[in-house]
Formats: structure tokens, C-alpha cells, sequence
């Protein structure tokens, strides 16, 4: 049998890498690299769904969110100019809860609990390459800090390279798509009726979320359609200045202003894309470098937790370094995750189209607005608590059938949202549909 330096490579110390290397047992030898281990200071990854944290506290790895400041959600205030409604994770299932949180201090976080482990090495340095024998990787070559050519053996790679990911392309086919941007500031000093509480602003053309990340911060992302990133010139922010105070509610526009004048505007894009990955043997994609949904619903680490359980579940009893049963535990996982993850993906995907048509948004809001089933229902899913596709798709289809006798009273309104919706679901779902494995 071939010797390895490690049992196990790990392409990345993000979200994905670094909560995999955290959720190993001590028995497996690890090298995790990561090409910047410098905190970053990133508008991604910063609402962790109650799914997120059950799943983090399920793999014995609670304390990662811990010691930094990170606030509880206990759900979301929904704004659509004057009118606003309340909906809290509590009355979906007692006990269960959010958080918000600096995704540069739970990296730090993260790392420092895996450096803290004997079993694993952390290095910084740059992935060029994957080293392939007989069409099995068996490694990998990468650039460290001190610009040292290096390379490294393992029965598994383990790739979690992020969104922008170098290596997908060689072992999937990703049919990544921008929807949208979004563009993030920090807001101080705000004074809020619901400070725990994750602010959804559907009053404009596009989506605006608020959510506290630490005692006196608020990340606000606002959303900028399509594919082409916004132009951050100084006219443009200006412009971005007047129409965002215009649909923001009166109590955040001070702040806000505050941040546009003074900060710098980061713009990230948002991504969708179906995981489809191809057979090959010694490795596995994880995160967004496998699958990614928009992060409207703050979605991507649950799926993330969700993909680690799915493939920690897979790999149970399975010795690495059997290249066959680790090939079949791969493909269990990749053929498997879907059940884990699916909701999550298909309620981003087309929530955030729902909130850019006017007629659909409306009645969504209406829909959500009425309570009991019709609040605790969609939330449910949104916190990644039920995994129901069917459950997801009844209320789907409710919030554009809440009124059926619409189809006489105003038929070519109703026939519209209808047309609409059926128009917003079919390829997310066919899309979702396409196999895992090609
Ligand atoms: C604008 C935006 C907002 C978001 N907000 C949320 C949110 O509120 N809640 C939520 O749950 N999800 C959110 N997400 C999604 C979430 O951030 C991702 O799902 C999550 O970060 C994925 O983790 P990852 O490890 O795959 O990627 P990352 O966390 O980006 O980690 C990838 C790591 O790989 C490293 N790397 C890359 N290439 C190499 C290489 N060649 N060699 C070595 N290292 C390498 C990178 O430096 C990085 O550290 C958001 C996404 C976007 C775009």
C-alpha cells in the first residue's frame, strides 16, 4: 500500500475546510493550507440560520462561535415601506436561534481551534495543483509563505477552495451564474425597536438585509441586480447615498450615511450553482466550491454543515486509505446531500427572485404577514430546521393561490403571479434536479 504524508489534505481554512478539519477525530492525520491566514475582513458568511448553529453544536463545535462578540437573532422584522411584521424562530420550534457574527473573527476562531490540535497541521500557503497518479490524486503542490515550491501526499484531498474556486473546474462541471451583488457597510450606533432581530427591506426594486454582527454593528447588504457589478465612483455612491436613505427605515438612514460617507463600500457577487461533480478518485469538493445558492437567506454555511455531517456520515468506519471504499463513500455523499441541502438552495434561489417582482412580492407579504402556518411555515425552512421540499413548494404555490377567487374577480392579475411564479420555480427545481454526479 502506498504511504501518504497525511491521511488528509484540506484546500482551504474558510468556512468549509476549516469546520471539516475541526469536525475530525484525533486518529486522522491532517494538513489544512490556506493561502491567507491573515483575519479577513469579508460581508460574506456573517448570518448562521438556527440549522447552522444546531448542526455546529451536533458536531461537538459550539465554542467556535463563542468569545467574539457574535449576537443571537431570534428572527426577522420584514419592511415594506410603512407596513412592518414580526416573525420569530421561537414560534417555529421553542429554544431555536441565530446568529450574527464577524465572519473574519469566526475564521480566526476556527483556526485557532484547529492549530490547537495535534493531529493537524495548518499551514499558509498557496494550492497550484493537484497531483494526480494513475488518474487518483494523491496530493497536492502548492506555494508557501516563504514562496517555497512544496508538495504533499494524502489518501483524500479534501477541496474547499470558496466561490471563487480555482480547482471546481477540474472536478465538476459548475454552472455558476451571477444574479446579483451585494454591496455591504457596517451601520453604528443604531437604535433599533428589535435589535435581535434580522431586518428584510422589500421596499425598493431590490432586497435589503440588516443584521446585528457585534454589540454595536449592523451589517447592511443591499442587493444590486444583475450581472454586471456596480460602478463605485464617487457620483455613484452618491446616487447609491439618496436611493438606499429613501428605503431604508427613518432610524437606520443617519448611520447609514455615516458609513457611505466615511467607509469603503465592499461589493461581493452572488452566486447560484447546482452541484454536478465528476467521478474521480482520492477526492471531494465541499462548500462553495461545490454548490452555491443566493445569499438572501443567509443559507451558505447551514448547507455547509449540513454537506460535512453528510460526508463525516459517509465516511464513518471508512479506512482512507482503501481507495475503493473511500471512492463509494464519496459518491454516497455526493449522490446523498441533497436531501440535507435542497430547501436551503431552492428557497434562496427563488426567494430573492420573488422580491424582484413587484405583484409576487406583494403577495408574499401578505402571505407571510397572516401568521401562524403562513409565517412558521416559510421560516421553518429559511432557518433550515424542515428540510421538506414538499412542504416548501405547498407555500410556494399558497403565496401566489392565496386568493383564488382572484381568478375571476381580477383574472389577468392572478393568472399573471401565477405565470410568474410557475415561471420562477421550474428551472430552480429542474436545475436542483440534474444529477450529482456527471
Ligand atoms: C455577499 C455574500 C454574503 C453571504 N452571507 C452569508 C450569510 O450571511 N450566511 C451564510 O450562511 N452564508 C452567507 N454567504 C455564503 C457563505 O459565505 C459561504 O457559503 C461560505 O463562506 C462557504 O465557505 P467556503 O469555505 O466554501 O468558502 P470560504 O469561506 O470563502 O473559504 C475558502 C477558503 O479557501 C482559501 N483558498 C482559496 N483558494 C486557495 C488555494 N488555491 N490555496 C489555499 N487556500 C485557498 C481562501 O483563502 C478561503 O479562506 C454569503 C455569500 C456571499 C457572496
Amino acid at each position: 500500500m502506498k504511504t501518504f504524508d497525511y491521511d488528509i489534505i484540506v484546500i482551504g481554512a474558510g468556512v468549509a475546510g476549516g469546520v471539516f478539519a475541526a469536525s475530525q477525530n484525533k486518529d486522522k492525520k491532517i494538513l489544512v493550507i490556506e493561502r491567507d491566514l491573515t483575519e479577513p475582513d469579508r460581508i460574506i458568511g456573517e448570518l448562521m440560520q438556527p440549522r447552522g448553529l444546531q448542526a455546529l453544536e451536533e458536531m461537538g463545535l459550539a465554542h467556535l462561535v463563542e468569545g467574539f462578540d457574535a449576537q443571537v437573532v431570534e428572527g426577522y422584522k420584514l419592511i415594506k415601506g410603512d407596513e412592518t411584521f414580526t416573525i420569530h424562530y421561537k414560534d417555529v420550534d421553542n429554544g431555536i436561534k441565530g446568529i450574527g457574527l464577524r465572519n473574519g473573527k469566526f475564521l480566526t476562531a476556527i483556526r485557532n481551534d484547529i492549530k490547537s490540535k495535534e493531529n493537524i497541521d495548518l499551514v499558509e500557503g498557496n494550492v497550484t495543483d493537484l497531483i494526480e497518479e494513475n488518474n487518483v490524486v494523491t496530493g497536492v503542490s502548492y506555494t508557501n509563505a516563504q514562496g517555497e515550491e512544496c508538495k504533499s501526499s494524502a489518501a483524500m484531498v479534501v477541496v474547499c477552495d470558496g466561490p471563487m474556486s480555482f480547482f471546481r473546474s477540474k472536478l465538476s462541471k459548475p454552472n455558476k451564474k451571477v444574479t446579483s451583488y451585494f454591496m455591504g457597510l457596517v451601520l453604528r450606533d443604531l437604535d433599533l425597536e428589535h435589535p435581535s432581530l434580522g431586518h428584510m427591506i422589500v421596499t425598493g426594486d431590490a432586497p435589503v438585509l440588516v443584521y446585528p454582527i457585534h454589540s454595536n454593528g449592523y451589517r447592511i447588504l443591499i442587493d444590486y441586480p444583475g450581472e454586471k457589478p456596480p460602478r463605485i465612483g464617487t457620483k455613484a455612491i452618491e446616487k447609491f447615498k439618496e436611493e438606499i436613505s429613501a428605503v431604508l427605515p427613518k432610524e437606520m438612514v443617519p448611520s447609514f450615511v455615516n458609513a457611505i460617507e466615511n467607509d469603503q463600500l465592499k461589493v461581493m457577487p452572488n452566486h447560484s450553482m447546482k452541484a454536478q461533480a465528476f467521478r474521480k478518485k482520492g477526492v471531494v469538493l465541499l462548500g462553495d466550491s461545490l454548490n452555491m445558492r443566493h445569499p438572501l437567506t443567509g443559507g451558505g454555511m447551514t448547507a455547509t454543515f449540513n454537506d460535512i455531517i453528510s460526508l463525516n456520515k459517509a465516511l464513518d468506519g471508512v479506512d482512507v486509505h482503501n481507495s475503493e471504499a473511500l471512492e463509494k463513500a464519496v459518491e454516497s455523499y455526493y449522490e446523498n446531500r441533497s436531501e440535507e441541502v435542497e430547501t436551503i438552495n431552492i428557497l434562496a434561489n427563488a426567494l430573492y427572485k420573488v422580491f424582484r417582482d413587484a405583484d409576487l412580492k406583494e403577495a408574499c407579504f401578505e402571505y407571510l404577514q397572516k401568521g401562524g402556518e403562513q409565517s412558521t411555515g416559510p421560516l421553518s425552512i429559511l432557518a433550515g430546521i424542515n428540510r421538506n421540499k414538499k412542504y416548501l413548494l405547498k407555500h410556494f404555490f399558497k403565496v401566489a393561490m392565496q386568493h383564488p377567487l382572484h381568478f375571476v374577480t381580477k383574472p389577468k392579475k392572478q393568472m399573471r403571479l401565477y405565470k410568474n411564479a410557475v415561471g420562477i420555480i421550474r428551472p430552480i427545481l429542474k436545475d436542483e434536479d440534474q444529477p450529482a454526479i456527471v
